[in-house]
């Protein structure tokens, strides 16, 4: 009998205390999941904020690419060799898009526009030709070394030779 009785008694305690475990670990449940919803709600914005930001930032290099790489020219092509048709010959200006290529008295020029190429080719025995800027002596430019005058500017000049061309900017280091 009294087995009996004891052995009751453990059970309903042993109940109570099963079904406080259950209280705690349904209110343990909740908790964790708020949090986990916590989290991904982080998460979520961090992603959504990420994309938004790469969006944004390719569409403004999209639409200023062109600037953009003027800009990075003007200031890292100082002291290099122009690529002639990255010059308008008539404005002697480093131009933000490749320039055209004509041909006058057998020789390449290159232009930016229809109204460069106009005016440079009537006034050709001026603007087909430049002074090396080192020594003075007139020269062709559709011979000569191009570069930048200085650094973050558009203006170019011209060299007869190599020679020139580096003594230029070595007297210009900048
Ligand atoms: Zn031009």
């Amino acid at each position: 009998m009294y087995h009996v009785f004891a052995c009751k008694s453990f059970d309903v305690s042993s109940a109570n205390k099963q079904m406080k475990k259950n209280k705690i670990s349904k209110e343990e449940v909740i908790k964790r999941q708020l949090e986990a919803d916590k989290r991904f709600n982080r998460v979520s914005i961090i992603t959504f904020v990420s994309i938004l930001l790469f969006l944004f930032s390719f569409l403004y290099i999209q639409q200023y690419w062109c600037e953009l790489r003027f800009k990075y020219r003007m200031h890292f092509m100082y002291g290099k060799i122009l690529p002639p048709d990255w010059v308008c010959m008539n404005g002697n200006e480093l131009e933000p898009h490749i320039t055209n290529r004509i041909t006058l008295n057998e020789l390449p020029y290159f232009v930016c526009s229809d109204g460069c190429y106009d005016w440079f080719s009537n006034n050709y025995q001026s603007c087909g030709f430049a002074k090396d800027t080192i020594t003075g002596k007139l020269i062709n430019k559709a011979k000569a070394v191009i570069g930048l005058q200085s650094k973050n500017k558009p203006e170019v000049v011209y060299f007869e030779t190599k020679a020139s061309f580096l003594k230029y900017y070595s007297q210009h280091e900048k």
